[in-house]
């Protein structure tokens, strides 16, 4: 059995304020018993919080294989899901869906300067990258992001208070490796 994941991606996080908006998402979920604030293991080569005692209570059923925990990144990342692997990017005005963008061009652009926009191709607006929502929830361009491990469905309400607590918008992503 593989190892699932679901991450919650800061899309409004600035490359500069990722590691103190991080620390402070780390700080709240230790205060509220979700994490410990040991890293025992690894995930991909990041350090993973181990569960606390209220681990289960922000979930809706643990997977039963590999470890659970949390990891923080704070680099400019483009968050894949590998659940839904062919939705398109939605516009977030129009909602049109816009296939045929140069999306390796401007992930580039973003990954070497922290921002790129696309136009869409309805409304014509250009729409900054991170702000594009995609169907099946397959993308995520962020600086900051959380990736929770085995935790297979984190209960909603918990997903949302992350965006209270970083007072910026989020998406998530989820896969299986
Ligand atoms: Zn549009």
């Amino acid at each position: 059995m593989g190892d699932c994941f679901q991450t919650i991606a800061d899309i409004d996080a600035t490359a500069e304020e990722a590691g103190a908006l991080g620390a402070r998402v780390v700080t709240w979920l230790v205060t509220e018993g979700i994490v410990r604030a040991e890293r025992r293991y690894e995930m991909l080569g990041r350090p993973v919080y181990s569960p606390g005692p209220r681990w289960d209570d922000v979930t809706e059923w643990t997977n039963e294989g590999g470890c659970d925990g949390l990891a923080v990144i704070t680099d400019p990342t483009v968050f894949r899901g590998s659940l839904g692997s062919d939705g398109s990017a939605v516009c977030p005005h129009c909602s049109a869906r816009a296939t045929a963008a140069p999306w390796p061009e401007a992930a580039e652009i973003w990954h070497r300067t922290g921002t790129a926009e696309l136009p869409c191709p309805v409304c014509d607006r250009m729409v900054p990258l991170p702000e594009w929502t995609w169907e099946g929830d397959r993308f995520a361009f962020a600086h900051l992001g959380f990736e929770i491990w085995n935790a297979a469905r984190p209960r909603p309400e918990f997903v949302a208070e992350f965006g209270r607590v970083l007072g910026h918008r989020i998406r998530t992503v989820a896969g299986k490796l």
